[in-house]
């Protein structure tokens, strides 16, 4: 079993998040360290438990933690990444800084481990120059790949023709990407549905801005089985058809299989309709640990109950990840 899903925060991280005057934050001390990573608007509408944040442990930064976590599911290599809020909340040379601080520490924290942890980059993502030369820099270390939030790259919607420079670099590299969602802008239940649209509107900018019709080699995964995208997929076509001017040349839907999805959709049926419309080639197991929402048995399960063979399973627990990272 290999978890392409999981994030780490090392204790330089959760300092600089202490060091925030604003949220997101972590507020208190250990052992009673908590979390502020949303508005308590949009996560506690009607302000019950304003400024109480989620408690967080050692299950956040500690790779003892990590491994004991694996070990209970069985899983064999782990890629670890950075978690929300990421780099979005520093000025642009601020976040320079930090990223490469921060790559550096997960890169070395993974050397601990390197039999069983592989590590994912961040990206200063509110400077484009910053972006550019870190990619750069995540392509001489040991990490495979970064992670960034997909709602906004330096300000500007993904569709923004702004970004060109960013596309092209990552083509030209062959640099993984994985995308995940910062805000969960929906005003309410923001990890079940804001998030999970918010990767479906992501996704769909780049396909239906042609993204992948001039970078074809992009290697861009989308967290939590790519929101709705299975399920809205047809709907955008439709919607394509009768659009004027179209921006790319086949239906919508045909560029989506571009993606690769993790299997986080916590049931069955999800898991097939993404599989039949992806194919089992582009999804790859996790588990977003060590969230309250990580579930790693739903998601195991929802793969065994959908009917796959033996062989579209084992691409979904290992074989897909290790063709992608190269393990
Ligand atoms: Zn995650």
């Amino acid at each position: 079993l290999i978890d392409i899903h999981t994030h780490i925060y090392p204790r330089t991280y959760i300092e600089l998040l202490k060091q925030n005057g604003c949220i997101p934050r972590i507020t208190g001390e250990k052992p009673h360290e908590k979390f502020l990573i949303f508005p308590p608007s949009i996560i506690d509408p009607l302000n019950k438990n304003r400024d109480k944040g989620v408690p967080i442990g050692p299950e956040f930064w500690s790779l003892e933690h990590k491994l004991e976590f694996m070990d209970k599911y069985k899983i064999q290599v782990s890629l670890m990444s950075l978690g929300n809020p990421w780099l979005s909340f520093l000025n642009p040379s601020e976040s320079r800084k930090w990223a490469r601080i921060l790559n550096d520490e997960i890169e070395q924290l993974c050397e601990k481990r390197k039999d069983r942890l592989l590590g994912l980059g961040c990206l200063p993502t509110n400077c484009l120059d910053a972006t550019l030369e870190e990619i750069e820099r995540i392509c001489k270390t040991n990490l495979h790949g970064a992670i960034m939030e997909c709602r906004m790259l330096c300000g500007k919607k993904l569709d923004n023709k702004d970004l060109e420079p960013f596309w092209d670099k990552l083509n030209k590299t062959h640099f993984g990407i994985g995308m995940e969602e910062l805000t969960g802008y929906s005003s309410a239940l923001p990890l079940s549905l804001g998030f999970a649209f918010e990767t479906t509107l992501a996704a769909t900018r780049i396909v239906c801005s042609g993204v992948f019709e001039r970078y074809p080699n992009l290697k861009i995964i989308l967290a939590h089985s790519g929101g709705a995208l299975p399920f809205l997929s047809g709907r955008i076509d439709a919607a394509w058809k009768i659009a004027h001017p179209k921006l790319i040349n086949s239906p919508p839907s045909s560029y989506m299989k571009y993606f690769f999805y993790d299997s986080i959709c916590y049931h069955s049926p999800a898991l097939i309709a993404t599989v039949r419309f992806a194919s089992a080639s582009k999804l790859m197991f996790g588990t977003d640990h060590p969230f309250g929402i990580s579930q790693p048995d739903k998601n195991i399960e929802a793969i065994i109950e959908s009917n796959l063979t033996k062989k579209e399973q084992n691409l979904i627990f290992t074989d897909n990840a290790k063709k992608l990272f190269e393990i």
